[in-house]
């Protein structure tokens, strides 16, 4: 090591007394042991010198001229900025020297002349280490009041955020089976307001127990399990789930792996989820209405296209037979141009509801096919259900007795129809079915309406 630094680390010391050969005695001692050292004759000359650089240790002559070394020490010890540098009294053996007055004063020692060296070095380096000692001590308890300033600062912000939060939020530990290691429940660490409301407790009554079985018994149990394998693989767990709490009943929460536990935070997702919900009841009434006939009510055009695509693959796997019904009302136009449009709708309305009276299977189909035509679907139906089920329209439309005054068939209102009936098979398009019965009714017709046709 450089012996300059090494020097400087020996210490600072300021020696004050009036006789000379005293200090220069003791000074040259000191400064071949490696201390720096500054010598002044009187007290007045200490406080100066003090006051521009403050030494680590004062070594104070009691007796002097003028102001004595209690004078100087009294007012060294009554500046802030200087009292706390350690001073020594040195004192004369045949001095009256005052060892209370020196303590009460608040030196830390006292050496009496003439000394021995060894025993002044010995007590500036006991003095010097105390010293060092104390100033780590010091900023030991800098740092530790920094860090802990750090730890009340975070816990804060830690609390003002939990307590602020929209979202639960909780942290849960996990409580193991001692023998088998696997997780028999979670302990609850931390738990916010909007979490303790959710499920009407005090965050008292929540923390530190273990509950979440329990809890969850009555939301959804398997989540448990879904929990436990959050904390087992480190994969955190995003979910929706339904819980009713006063207005609320929708929610989402995201579970984090948290040391042995895990960190949860839970969103009230009830006004998006309804807002969603009534969406899709909203699309589904539209798709409704989409396949709707806005006259009659009953299905038009293309929910019977859809519905005849759907049975056509479904009967084809099955191998069983689908049967269409084609309908169309004889010389309409006529009664148009009779009793008028609004009548002509509403004899349409008639026919539609008859018609709906008649088939009654589930999976049976009436639709508006276009215009005075309708189209019966008759799944899992043979030909033979299928005239059946003809005839009683028939039947049915010449009960209701509409009068059609132009008509040369009969009096009232008729249709003819067309039937035709498959087994479908995949490689053939369900058209054919539409263009058979279509056949069929026009060879009805062909006859002389108010009558069905087979077309197979
Ligand atoms: P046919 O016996 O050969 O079937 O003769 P038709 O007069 O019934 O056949 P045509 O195809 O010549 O006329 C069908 C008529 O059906 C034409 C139109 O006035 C009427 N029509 C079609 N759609 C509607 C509707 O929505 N409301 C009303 N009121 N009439 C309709
Ligand atoms: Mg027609
Ligand atoms: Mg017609």
């Amino acid at each position: 090591m450089n012996p300059d630094s090494e020097n400087q680390n020996k210490g600072n010391i300021l020696i004050v007394d009036d006789l000379l050969e005293n200090l220069q005695l003791l000074s040259e001692a000191l400064l071949k042991l490696g201390f720096t050292v500054r010598s002044v004759t009187s007290g007045r000359m200490a406080l100066k010198t003090v006051k521009v650089k403050p030494p680590d240790i004062i070594l104070l002559d009691i007796k002097m001229p003028e102001m004595d070394g209690y004078e100087v020490c009294r007012i060294l010890k009554a500046d802030e900025n200087l009292r706390s540098i350690p001073v020594i009294f040195i004192s004369a053996l045949d001095d009256v020297f005052d060892k209370v007055t020196a303590f009460n004063l608040g030196a830390i020692d006292y050496i009496t002349k003439p000394f021995q060296i060894e025993e002044v070095v010995a007590r500036l380096e006991n003095q010097l280490t105390i010293q060092r000692q104390q100033r780590l001590l010091e900023q030991e308890n800098i740092k530790r009041k920094e860090a802990e300033e750090v730890l009340y600062q975070s816990r804060a912000l830690l609390a003002s955020v939990l307590n602020s939060s929209l979202d639960g939020i909780a942290a849960m530990q996990a409580v193991r089976n001692p023998e088998t290691g696997d997780i028999k429940d979670f302990r609850c660490l931390v738990v916010n307001p909007v979490i303790a409301r959710a499920f009407q407790r005090t965050r008292e009554e929540m923390i530190g127990k273990l509950m979440l079985k329990k809890l969850l018994k009555i939301i959804q149990p398997e989540i448990f399990n879904s929990l436990v394998k959050v904390v087992e693989t480190g994969n955190p767990l995003e979910r929706d789930f339904y819980y009713e709490s006063g207005d609320s009943c929708w929610y989402h929460f995201i579970a984090v792996k948290l040391g042995d536990g895990f960190a949860i935070t839970i969103r009230d997702i009830t006004e998006r989820k309804n807002i969603e919900l009534a969406l899709q009841e909203a699309n589904q009434k539209l798709q409704e209405l989409a396949n709707q006939d806005g006259l009659t009510h009953i299905a038009n055009r293309r929910g019977f296209s859809e519905r005849l695509q759907a049975e056509w693959k479904r009967l084809a796997r099955e191998n069983q037979p689908l049967t269409l019904i084609l309908l169309d009302v004889d010389k309409f136009k006529l009664y148009n141009d009779y009793y008028g449009h609004l009548a002509g709708d509403d004899c349409l309305l008639k026919i539609a509801q008859t018609l709906q009276k008649i088939v009654r299977r589930p999976a049976d189909l009436v639709a508006r096919y276009g215009g005075e035509e309708f189209a019966i679907l008759l799944p899992n139906t043979s030909l033979q259900g299928g005239i059946q089920v003809a005839q009683k329209i028939q039947q049915a439309i010449n009960d209701l007795a509409i009068p059609h005054a132009q008509s040369n068939v009969k009096k009232i209102v008729t249709v003819s129809l067309g039937i035709s009936s498959f087994i479908p098979n995949l490689e053939m398009q369900p058209d054919i079915l539409i263009g058979n019965a279509d056949k069929a009714l026009y060879k009805a017709k062909e006859e002389g309406r108010d009558r069905f046709s087979i077309n197979s």
